[in-house]
């Protein structure tokens, strides 16, 4: 398998390298995130934050703002976390010390097998969603994967994968550290390139005479399917108020999801979907502010299809808008215990703070409408009036 992964595998940026923080960063980066995607992110990472020391010695808001777009940002504050860790304890060198980097923040079994064998060659084992189903076939696992007693029997297979690597060295090039680097990188490609959830490449497969699985005669069916929990819908909406070349954002507070990132005030799926501003609440009537669609952005978390869709509703300057927190929460009826704090921005500033996902998404999407807009040079419109 060794030999088929120096021969085929991809050139990736973070293969290049035996540093363990760039190892680390990949890893952590590529959790639930595609390849293609996340080049451009570890390429931008390296270049902001090239050591443990930079990182460590860098600001929140930079290194969320740097991770703005892969979401599950607690693993970007363990990250830092764990870089102020490693400076404070280790000097920024990274241990090679099994148990200090099992006991940095969000560092679990698979980082740290990852970063182990492929920055230092120890014989760690890996199982992430990919070897796991290669692990599966080649053993012809068919029983939970996800279970206590599978989840053990796989990882003791993939230990001694990498255990029987480190018996039998054999010649690697000089970016892979050693044999069990390139075992569990073999694996990872296996699952990534031919060993796919469905319609896996057999006949291309390094390892497919030792493969149970393959000998079956239908290795699609390891390991068992997992059982999908039902996808519950959210609908939210979020109003861009704009007044005078600013717009109104707030920071979510820490401790909830998403929290230290910057957002746009949101209503619950009270609100219903596409409204006109009778829809809105009755501050909206009120002020008789209207309100134009910019953007509905769609994405999944966990169990959760949310579906977001953003307006931009522009105020006079006579217009009275919340002067505090609870005022906000008072006329809009947007619940305000979850920011700690709210700001008029200019879009150029908003721009530099780390936002939620999809505000960030809308962000752009005012911005490319801001620049186009100002290219077209139309004035009849309301938006580059409020961007003036
Ligand atoms: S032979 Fe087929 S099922 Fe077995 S590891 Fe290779 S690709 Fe996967």
């Amino acid at each position: 398998m060794q030999e088929w992964f120096v021969r085929a595998r991809r050139d990736l940026p973070w293969r290049r390298t035996t540093d363990p923080y760039a190892i680390w960063i990949s890893e952590v980066m590529l959790q639930q995130t595609q390849v293609a995607t996340v080049i451009p992110y570890w390429e931008r990472w390296m270049k902001l934050f090239p050591t443990v020391k930079a990182l460590a010695r860098s600001s929140e808001s930079a290194v969320l703002k740097a991770w703005e777009g892969l979401g599950y940002y607690s693993r970007a504050r363990n990250i830092h976390r764990a870089a102020r860790m490693l400076v404070r304890d280790h000097c920024g060198v990274f241990p090679h010390d099994p148990d200090a980097i099992a006991g940095l923040p969000g560092i679990g079994p698979y980082t740290a097998g990852a970063i182990r064998s492929i920055a230092f060659n120890q014989p760690a084992a890996i199982l992430d969603g990919n070897v796991t189903r290669v692990v599966s076939r080649l053993i012809a696992f068919d029983g939970d994967a996800q279970g206590k007693p599978g989840r053990k029997l796989l990882w003791a297979t993939a230990q001694a994968l990498v255990d029987a690597a480190k018996e039998k060295p054999h010649p690697c090039p000089p970016e892979l550290a050693g044999s069990c680097s390139c075992l569990n990188q073999a694996l990872m490609e296996l699952g990534a390139m031919i060993c796919k959830p469905s319609a896996p490449a057999c006949c291309l497969c390094p390892v497919s005479d030792g493969c149970a699985g393959f000998q079956h005669g239908n290795p699609e069916r390891f390991p068992r399917p997992k059982k999908r929990a039902s996808s519950q819908r959210v609908r939210l909406r979020s109003v861009v108020f704009a007044r005078c070349g600013r717009i109104f954002v707030g920071r979510r507070r820490e401790g909830i999801i998403n929290g230290g990132l910057w957002e746009f005030p949101t209503w619950g799926s009270a609100v219903r979907l596409c409204p006109g501003p009778e829809n809105y609440p009755g501050y909206f009537l009120t002020n008789r502010i209207k309100a134009r669609h910019l953007i509905t952005i769609r994405h999944s978390i966990t169990t959760h299809a949310i579906e977001i869709g953003f307006d931009v509703a522009l105020l006079d300057q006579s217009t009275e808008f919340a002067k505090s927190l609870p005022s906000l929460e008072g006329d809009l009826g947007v619940r305000s215990d979850i920011w700690t704090q709210c700001r008029w921005l200019r879009l150029s500033d908003a721009a530099k703070l780390p936002f939620a996902n999809a505000h960030a998404k809308a962000l752009r999407a005012l911005r490319g409408l801001e620049s186009e807009r100002g290219a077209q040079g139309e004035t009849d419109v309301p938006l580059p009036i409020i961007w003036s």
